[in-house]
């Protein structure tokens, strides 16, 4: 089973031959079919088991082949949310998908806290699809206004286990009740606790569950 077989765009094919990679590892199998085609996905993977990518690279081809579906006017709405419980994590992923969108028209920011607000909102005013972010910052991002929801068709929850273990699940419920209904979102997280479970609950529409 090559990349190329999954079903991925051209762009991101590039995009991950450049990298260096020659198969996909089994989570990847499994999640890029499932998010190429829409679904939601509930997914059990450690780091190391390229979970970043499984989520990335479906996701970088639905936002370069399906134009937003949204009227407005804005010309880089956000239209991807990518949450992590650590400003590392958070880089990381925001690294890997600078790395598979570098031939793609796609922006993308990195949100995280405990630095000056102020370059943030400066990259966010220039317009961005893709934000990768840490929930606290987010959430202070949005009482400023500076990201606006309404055009979010992505939710990525990456590390939901970590985010459970450093009080953040109820930041993400609030983030959760401010998204459009309508919208994919795939949760990752190395255990399924019964409270991660309840928040998969709330968040997912029909996940597929895919455990490696
Ligand atoms: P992750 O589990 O997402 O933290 O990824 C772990 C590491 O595996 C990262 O350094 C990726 O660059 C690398 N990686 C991801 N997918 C593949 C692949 N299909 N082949 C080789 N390396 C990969």
């Amino acid at each position: 089973m090559s990349f190329a077989e999954l079903g991925l765009c051209p762009e991101v094919l590039r995009a991950v031959e450049d990298a260096g990679y020659t198969e996909p590892t089994p989570i990847q199998r499994q999640a890029i079919p499932v998010v190429l085609a829409g679904g939601d996905v509930m997914g059990g993977a450690q780091t190391g088991t390229g979970k970043t990518a499984s989520f990335t690279l479906p996701l970088l081809h639905r936002l370069a082949r399906h134009a937003s579906t949204s009227t407005s006017p804005a010309r880089h709405p956000v239209r991807a949310l990518i949450i992590a419980p650590t400003r590392e994590l958070a880089m990381q992923v925001h690294e890997s998908v600078q790395t598979y969108s570098k031939h793609l028209p796609l922006r993308s920011v990195c949100i995280y806290g405990g630095v000056d607000i102020k370059p943030q909102l400066a990259e966010l005013r220039r317009g961005v699809e893709i934000v990768v972010c840490t929930p606290g910052r987010l959430l202070d991002h949005v009482e400023q206004k500076s990201i606006l929801f309404h055009q979010v068709e992505f939710l990525v929850l990456d590390e939901a286990d970590r985010m459970l273990d450093m009080g953040f699940i109820p930041d993400i419920r609030r983030i959760l009740g401010m998204l459009p209904k309508t919208r994919q979102s795939l949760l990752f997280s190395a255990t399924f606790s019964d409270e991660i479970k309840k928040l998969a609950d709330s968040m997912l529409k029909q996940p597929q569950l895919i455990e490696v």
